[in-house]
């Protein structure tokens, strides 16, 4: 049984139970505070992320940490996790045996964390949290206690930047969560 965030690392980075541990260069596990209110969870590490073993590090992640900075989340008071901790090559999505196979730090780390508030940044993250996708686009539903919003990814703001207002919107629509 896995008892402190030390062990839990241990774990995954001696993990090889799935194929993307062949190509990664480094595990990627979390970033921010141990007792966070809100927890940011992404699809999967990046080139940037591979190279530095820090989530959201590269484009993303400004866009992310901009995010937070406009939410009024003070530091300490979120944290960001990804579905699987190991980088899938070209960046391609995590196959369903990959997820499944992370599943179990996933959850740890959720569990661990245990925050009031959830972010899924996208529909990887919507289903391996929720095992399908039943949320809308900045929907917040109330599940196990938690209160827990699908935000688009920030990695997609970059690509389709017509969408930043809207995520604008969900913020504004939720902000009484956190
Ligand atoms: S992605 Fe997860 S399950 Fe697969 S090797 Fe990496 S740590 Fe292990």
């Amino acid at each position: 049984m896995i008892e402190s965030f030390e062990a839990l690392e241990e774990q995954i980075n001696s993990c090889t139970a799935c194929q993307l541990h062949e190509s990664a260069t480094h595990k990627v596990i979390m970033k921010g505070g141990k007792n966070p209110k809100v927890l940011f969870i992404g699809e999967a590490p990046g080139k940037n992320e591979d190279a530095s073993g820090i989530p959201f590090c590269g484009r993303a992640g400004k866009i992310l940490d901009d995010m937070i900075e406009d939410m009024d989340i003070q530091q300490n008071d979120w944290a960001v996790i990804n579905t699987v901790k190991c980088r899938p090559p070209d960046n391609r999505r995590p196959r369903k045996g990959e997820l499944a196979a992370c599943r179990a730090f996933f959850e740890k780390q959720i569990d661990m964390l245990d925050p009031d508030v959830i972010i899924l940044l996208g529909n990887t993250a919507e289903e391996a949290f929720l095992g399908n996708r039943q949320l809308q686009w900045g929907e917040c539903r109330e599940i196990d206690g938690k209160n827990v919003v699908k935000f688009y990814h920030p990695a997609a703001l970059i690509y389709t930047k017509s969408r930043q207002p809207e995520q604008q919107e969900f913020i504004e629509k939720n902000s009484t969560l956190w």
